[in-house]
């Protein structure tokens, strides 16, 4: 009732095309959700994102779900998601990645759920950290835990023109372990928002495979570069 009430003042609509909402939908129509570029490299062996990883840092299995494609209807929500305070982007689209994948046994061996955290000085200008929502989506539908194990101690500058090697020396010493119990000996999945050279996964898997080498990392990231 109160939700009709609602949806008469303020309808609710898809973010991507823009039309109405049904009951049964959130924040994307079903033909929005269907039409979405799935990668499909969970299916592949030895896919792109398992090659930018692979022989570097040590993992169970790697995925970027979606292809981010510049100028694209999901590039434009990403971008949203991001910059324009829409959150509840991230959160949705966790939420039909955990459920896909759960569907294909990627999170098999999965204790828990460890988004890439945020230089808090960031996160008051931004209000939050998206990909705090793209993890409490991948939880909703997994049950999984997301736990809260690491900190951003760098406000590192933005990376978008910068090379890997650029990258990395930028994200040196960005992050710092403040709860090693709670990753030690656990199958962790690392989320990410959108990957492109794999520099932020790569450092965080890097410290928390040296740091606790009894853990077993699973990195995924939302959406991913070609
Ligand atoms: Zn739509």
């Amino acid at each position: 009732m109160l939700q009709e009430i609602a949806d008469f003042f303020l309808p609710r609509t898809c973010h991507l095309c823009g039309c109405h909402l049904r009951d049964s939908e959130a924040t994307f129509c079903v033909r929005c959700v269907e039409s979405l570029p799935r990668s499909r490299y969970h299916l592949m062996p030895m896919n792109p994102m398992d090659r930018r990883f692979a022989g570097i840092v040590p993992f169970e299995r790697a995925t970027g779900y979606f292809i981010y494609s510049r100028n694209s209807a999901l590039a434009s929500a990403i971008h949203d998601m991001k910059y324009r305070k829409f959150p509840s982007v991230g959160r949705r689209l966790g939420e039909i990645v955990g459920e896909e994948l759960l569907m294909v046994g990627f999170f098999e061996g999965v204790d828990c759920i460890l988004g890439v955290p945020m230089h808090w000085w960031k996160k008051a200008k931004r209000g939050y950290n998206q990909v705090d929502y793209i993890a409490g989506g991948i939880s909703e539908s997994t049950h999984l835990p997301v736990i809260d194990a690491i900190e951003a101690i760098k406000s590192h500058k933005t990376q978008t023109s910068m090379t890997l090697e650029q990258r990395q020396a930028n994200l040196s010493g960005s992050f710092r372990i403040k709860n090693p119990d709670a990753l030690s000996g656990k199958g962790i999945v690392l989320v990410d928002d959108v990957c492109t050279t794999g520099a932020t996964l790569r450092t965080l898997a890097e410290l928390i495979s040296r740091e606790v080498p009894d853990s077993r990392l699973y990195l995924l990231s939302l959406c991913v570069t070609v």
